[in-house]
């Protein structure tokens, strides 16, 4: 593209004058989730020349935005600027540009919705929760993008630009609902289709089973034969090898036939140090989408569908209390309602705020209690692919000291326990064996970013494993 900064000189309007009126029109004509989903996040940053240029999350956002809405854009943009208009786009990471231009109207096209018959041959365990709908997914700010993506490749599995969908972002924050909310939904559309739902780890735990039983053919044909493959928790593949390379040929084969591979993990593809960067870069291919935790006002809404669905009749008063102390997990939401419902049932008393304050407070003691310094060690072994027991002798081999030392390291930052019984737990070591431990993982993480990653996979994994 041509570079327009030379030419901006037109005093008449400016990118953002001529962006916002062109939203105004296209405001009039779409439902309100369709504009702040594919709208809002068009930045305008130029205009000369009846052209300007914006600026978007990724070409595929403007692939669908471009396939859905070609026609109402164009409009806007012919009203506000003239005949001549003409649209220029970057995105937000890469700067790659290109132009388009539009010369004459398009029809939009409808993918039309086909309902199919079941197939006699489909029996299989899909692993699909039903009780994960998009019904009960509660939209809200910081899972905009995510959920309408997720809306449509229900409706057209393997036939948008969202191919793989990567969904990330932290804990107990909907990634495992989402997910399975399309598979669920694909059943229900396409009964013929064959989706099936597995974490990382079960992936893995099957293909480890069919090297044993000398069946690697049959399971990777099992999964090529998917019209829909959905892996949760993908960075659990890290240290995998021979998972991840199945897995990549896998992923090649669905991705030909243009099936649908959609993924989730706690980070964005480019942050997942340790895999394959094979597999990296095909993950980058489609669509990523992350999912932020909720806001005050997304979170009440959670809170009221919820205690509704649990036939719970709860005060706005309690339920701002609970939204507002309980910020970053949606599944702590639920729990704090379950445990309402628990203590006020069981003892014959209404949920009162006074109740409420003192169950919140518990949430949040109980996060540090209840992880232990057992379920660290077995974490951090199974991690490391380390014999438990011998994290507790006195050998110096290189991988069981390091195991030990992540494991007394997050002993120490997860849990309420002293130093004096965190040794205890390993072996009977004194505290400053694990002052020891502590420091060299506390530095070891600043110089060497394998161990950071490492350290950050088991700590999200031990508090996965908490709920
Ligand atoms: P993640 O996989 O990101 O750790 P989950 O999908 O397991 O999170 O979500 C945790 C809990 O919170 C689940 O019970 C899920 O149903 C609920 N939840 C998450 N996001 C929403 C939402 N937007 N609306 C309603 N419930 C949600
Ligand atoms: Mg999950």
């Amino acid at each position: 593209m041509i570079s327009l900064d030379i030419l901006t000189t037109d005093t008449t309007k400016d990118a953002q004058t001529v962006w916002k009126d062109c939203l105004r029109i296209i405001k009039e004509n779409v439902p309100q989730i369709t504009y702040n989903t594919w709208f809002l996040p068009i930045k305008p940053v130029n205009f000369a020349l009846d052209t300007i240029e914006v600026q978007i999350p990724s070409k595929f956002f403007w692939e669908w935005v471009d396939e859905h809405y070609n026609t109402l854009l164009n409009n806007a943009l012919r009203e506000v600027i003239g005949e001549n208009a003409k649209l220029t786009y970057s995105t937000y990471e890469e700067k790659d540009e290109v132009q388009i231009s539009y010369p004459e109207k398009q029809i939009i096209k409808e993918t039309p919705k086909v309902i199919e018959e079941p197939k006699p041959d489909s029996t299989f365990e899909t692993y699909l929760n039903p009780k994960y709908t998009f019904d009960n997914f509660i939209k809200g700010d910081g899972n905009q993008l995510a959920r309408a993506a997720a809306g449509a490749i229900s409706d057209n599995p393997g036939g948008t630009s969202f191919n793989p969908f990567f969904v990330y972002g932290g804990v107990g924050l909907g990634k495992t609902h989402l997910i399975q909310a399309i598979g669920n939904k694909v059943v229900e559309n396409f009964p013929s289709k064959r989706v099936i739902y597995l974490s990382s780890d079960h992936f893995t735990v099957e293909f480890v089973e069919s090297v044993q039983s000398n069946k690697v053919n049959d399971f990777s044909n099992f999964y090529r034969s998917m019209d829909v493959l959905i892996i949760d928790d993908i960075q659990f593949l890290i240290g995998k090898e021979k998972t991840q390379d199945l897995f990549f040929h896998i992923f090649n084969t669905l991705h030909q036939l243009g099936k649908q591979i959609i993924l989730s993990s706690d980070k964005p593809p480019k942050d997942l140090k340790g895999l394959d960067d094979r597999l990296i870069s095909r993950f980058q291919w489609g669509l990523s989408a992350d999912i932020q935790p909720p806001d005050l006002e997304t979170r009440i809404a959670i809170l009221n569908k919820k205690s509704s669905d649990y036939g719970m009749n709860i005060s706005p008063e309690i339920l701002e209390h609970i939204a507002t102390n309980i910020t970053s997990n949606i599944r702590e939401l639920e729990g704090c309602l379950i445990k309402l419902l628990a203590t006020a049932s069981l003892n014959s008393k209404d949920i009162t705020l006074d109740l409420t304050k003192r169950t919140v407070k518990e949430i949040a003691t109980n996060r540090k209690f209840s992880i232990s310094i057992e379920s660290i060690t077995k974490c951090v072994c199974d991690f490391l692919a380390v014999d438990e027991n011998k994290i507790r002798d006195k050998t110096r081999k290189k991988e069981i000291v390091l195991a030990r030392q992540v494991a007394m390291y997050l002993s120490n930052q997860m849990t309420k326990s002293s130093l004096k019984s965190i040794g205890l737990h390993f072996g009977g070591r004194d505290h400053s064996t694990v002052i020891h431990s502590c420091r060299s993982i506390e530095e070891g993480i600043l110089l060497d970013k394998n161990l950071k990653e490492t350290v950050d996979s088991i700590r999200t994994k031990i508090e996965l494993n908490l709920f």
